[in-house]
C-alpha cells in the first residue's frame, strides 16, 4: 500500500492553496465543502477565485508565494503552473511536517486527493495512488451509477438512531445483527425509494420488538423494464433486478432484459398474450402478495412503464390493501422508446403540440374510442395494442375527419435488434401491410411528425429481416 487512506477533519482549519487558476479553484471548492478556512496566494486570480474572494468566502493574498504563507496552516495544496514554485512549496511544507498536495505531481505530494463519491455522510474515495487520475475518475463514474443517490439519506437515518440502538442492545454483536437486518431488509429500500417516514416507523417498530423475529418481511418491486433494449433500464430497475429472490414477468419483457435479473432468482412466467393470460390478473395480484409475505423480495417486471397500459395500479392495490411494502420504478414506455429509435419526435414545434397515448385493444370487436378527440390537428396519436385493429382505426380516423393522407408509422419490436419501421398514410397502410408477417409487439404512431423519420432516423437494427423494397407510399427499413 503506497498511501494510507484516511479522511481528515478540516472543519474551521486554516488551509493554504498556492495558485490562482481554475485548477486551484477546484481544490478550493473541495476544501470549502469540507468546511476549511481557505487562504489563496497568487499574483493573479481567475474569475472563480476572485468571486469567492469578493463574497468573503476565502482570504486572498494577491502576490507571489513566500515561505511565511505556511505559518499557521494545517494543510497545503500547490496548484500553480510553475513547477519551481510547486517544488519550493512542497519542500518547505515538508520541512514543517505540513501535509502537502501538488496537483498532478505525485512525487512532490505527501497526500493525494482521491476522486470522491459523495453521499454524505457516506463517502467513497477512489485513488490510483497518482498513477492515473483519469482512471480514478472513470471508476468513480461507474460507482456513481451503482450507488443510489439516496445512500447518504440512509446513512443519516441510521446515524439518527445510533444512540437509541446502543441503549437497546448492550452487546456489539446484537447491535450488529440489528443493523444488518435493517440494512438488508425493506427499510433500506424504503429510504432509497423516498419513503423516509415509513422507514423511520419500521426502525421504531423493530426497536420496540428488540430484534425479536417478527417473521419474514418481504416486499414487492413493480419495475418498468422498458421497451426492449436493456440499456434503457434505469439504475434503480437494474439494482432491484439484481437483488430480487423471485421475478414474475410476462411476454412483453424482452429476453435481453430478463437476462439481467439475478441468476439464481426464481422465474415465474405469468403470460399475458392478447386474449390468453397464463395467469388471470387477480391471481397475479394474490401471488405477489403471497410471495412477499413468505419473506421474499419479489420483482414484478413489466414491459415499458408499469403505469402505462400495464395494470400496475391493480397489482399494487392488492398489496396496499394487505399491507405489503412495495415500490414502483418507472420505465421507458413503448411510445418514447419506439419514437426515439425510429427518429420520430412525438412533439415538434412545427407539427405537433400534443401527444396522446391510447389503447387500440378491441373490445367486443369494436373500438370504443373518442375519435373526435383523436382527429384534432397538430397532435400525435400513439396507439398501443393496435395491430389487430389497424384497419378499423385508419377507417375511423378518416371517417371522423382526419385527412386520408395523414402519415402513419408502425414500429415492430421497437428498440430491439429486430426493430422494423413501416410507414404509409391512413389511406394506404392497411393495403401495404397485408400479407406481411408482422410480429408483436407493435406500436402505431399517427401524425405529421412521422414524416421526420426520413431525416432523423439513426438507429440500425442488426437482426431485422431483409429490407422491404421502397414504394412511394411506404418505406420499410431495418431499424428506421
Ligand atoms: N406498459 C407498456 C405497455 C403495455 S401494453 C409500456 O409502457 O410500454 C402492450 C403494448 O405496448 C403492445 O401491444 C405494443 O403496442 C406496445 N409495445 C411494448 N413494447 C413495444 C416494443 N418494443 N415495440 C413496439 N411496441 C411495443
Amino acid at each position: 500500500m503506497d498511501f494510507l487512506p484516511i479522511f481528515i477533519k478540516i472543519q474551521d482549519a486554516p488551509c493554504l492553496v498556492v495558485g490562482g487558476g481554475e485548477v486551484a479553484a477546484r481544490k478550493v471548492s473541495l476544501l470549502l465543502q469540507a468546511g476549511a478556512r481557505v487562504t489563496v496566494v497568487s499574483p493573479k486570480l481567475g474569475p472563480s477565485l476572485s468571486q469567492l474572494g469578493k463574497e468573503g468566502r476565502i482570504r486572498c493574498r494577491c502576490r507571489a508565494y513566500e515561505a511565511g504563507d505556511l505559518d499557521g496552516q494545517c494543510l497545503v495544496i500547490a496548484a500553480t503552473d510553475q513547477q519551481t514554485i510547486n517544488r519550493q512549496v512542497s519542500e518547505q511544507a515538508k520541512e514543517r511536517c505540513l501535509p502537502i498536495n501538488v496537483v498532478d505531481n505525485p512525487a512532490l505530494c505527501s497526500f493525494i486527493v482521491p476522486s470522491v463519491i459523495d453521499r454524505s455522510p457516506l463517502q467513497i474515495a477512489v485513488s490510483t495512488g497518482g498513477a492515473s487520475p483519469v482512471l480514478a475518475r472513470l471508476l468513480r463514474a461507474r460507482l456513481e451509477t451503482l450507488i443510489p443517490a439516496a445512500y447518504g439519506r440512509l446513512a443519516a437515518i441510521v446515524e439518527s438512531f445510533r444512540e437509541r440502538v446502543k441503549e437497546a442492545f448492550h452487546s456489539g454483536a446484537q447491535r450488529r445483527a440489528f443493523w444488518e437486518s435493517i440494512l438488508q431488509g425493506p427499510v433500506a429500500e424504503m429510504v432509497l425509494a423516498g419513503q423516509e417516514q415509513a422507514a423511520r416507523r419500521s426502525i421504531e417498530q423493530a426497536l420496540e420488538c428488540r430484534g425479536v423475529d417478527r417473521g419474514p418481511r418481504g416486499e414487492v418491486y413493480l419495475v418498468g423494464g422498458g421497451p426492449g433494449d436493456p440499456d434503457l433500464l434505469t439504475f434503480r430497475a437494474l439494482r432491484l433486478m439484481q437483488q430480487a429472490d423471485v421475478v414474475l414477468y410476462d411476454r412483453l419483457v424482452a429476453p435481453a432484459v430478463l437476462e439481467l435479473v439475478r441468476r439464481d432468482a426464481e422465474r415465474i412466467y405469468v403470460g399475458k398474450e392478447r386474449d390468453r393470460h397464463a395467469l388471470p390478473q387477480q391471481e397475479i395480484n394474490q401471488l405477489l402478495a403471497r410471495l412477499a409475505k413468505e419473506g421474499k423480495r419479489v420483482l414484478r417486471l413489466k414491459g415499458g412503464d408499469p403505469f402505462i397500459f400495464g395494470r400496475g395500479g391493480e397489482e399494487i392495490e392488492t398489496l396496499a390493501e394487505q399491507g405489503v411494502p412495495f415500490q414502483v420504478v418507472p420505465g421507458i414506455t413503448a411510445a418514447s422508446g419506439c419514437a426515439a429509435y425510429a427518429g420520430i419526435p412525438l412533439t415538434h414545434r412545427d407539427y405537433s403540440q400534443a401527444c396522446i397515448f391510447v389503447t387500440g385493444h378491441l373490445q367486443d370487436g369494436t373500438m370504443n374510442l373518442n375519435w373526435d378527440m383523436l382527429v384534432q390537428p397538430n397532435q400525435t396519436v400513439v396507439f398501443y395494442m393496435g395491430l389487430k385493429g389497424l384497419d378499423t382505426l385508419c377507417v375511423e380516423l378518416v371517417a371522423h375527419g382526419m385527412s386520408p393522407d395523414t402519415p402513419i408509422a408502425l414500429v415492430e419490436k421497437g428498440t430491439t435488434a429486430a426493430q422494423r419501421l413501416y410507414t404509409g398514410t391512413l389511406r394506404t397502410m392497411s393495403g401495404l401491410l397485408r400479407d406481411r408477417q408482422i410480429s408483436a409487439p407493435t406500436l402505431i404512431i399517427v401524425g405529421e411528425v412521422v414524416r421526420l423519420h426520413q431525416e432523423l432516423a439513426w438507429f440500425e437494427a442488426t437482426e431485422a429481416k431483409e429490407p422491404v423494397p421502397r414504394s412511394s407510399d411506404m418505406i420499410a427499413r431495418a431499424g428506421a
